[in-house]
């Protein structure tokens, strides 16, 4: 049987570390290991603050995270109805980022696809992203 959960916040900064150690929590019945459990809380973490900053800009809107767990697999999709972006190809690339003037490394994508197995991406401009991600635990 799925085991599935949604979560919904709004878009403060200070969520990242909400959301990153409740999709942890979640995942843990899998019992993965340390390395694995950083790994998907780094990956949640990336792609929340993406939505944070990026897709809402500072402005007030909702981030949406649902997490599938189906034997050893998770799935796990985070969701914003941001101002999406207009070339996901690029956006994805290392380094490419849109607010250099923040500090911000343009590594976010890049993390996400070394720490997931695999990582999609969907977006329209003005409608919002949708990233999604997918990781097998216990590989052995
Ligand atoms: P870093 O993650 O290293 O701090 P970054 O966020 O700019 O820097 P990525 O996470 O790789 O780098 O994202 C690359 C670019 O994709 C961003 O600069 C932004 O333009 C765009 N982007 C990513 N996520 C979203 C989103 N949810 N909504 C709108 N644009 C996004
Ligand atoms: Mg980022």
């Amino acid at each position: 049987m799925k085991n599935e959960m949604k979560m919904e916040f709004t878009s403060q900064p200070e969520n990242e570390g909400f959301a990153r150690v409740t999709v942890g929590a979640f995942v843990s019945v899998l019992d993965p290991t340390v390395d694995e459990l950083a790994d998907i809380k780094t990956a949640v973490s990336e792609a929340v603050t993406n939505a944070i900053i990026h897709g809402y800009d500072q402005k007030e809107g909702k981030v949406w995270i649902t997490c599938v767990i189906e034997d050893q697999n998770v799935e796990i999709c985070v969701i914003d109805s941001g101002k999406g972006i207009e070339d996901v190809e690029k956006a994805r690339e290392p380094l490419y980022t849109t607010k250099p003037d923040l500090e911000r490394s343009g590594m976010g994508f890049t993390f996400m696809e070394a720490f997931m197995d695999e990582v999609w991406v969907a977006s329209a401009v003005n409608q919002g992203t949708r990233v999604t991600m997918k990781k097998r635990i216990g590989r052995t």
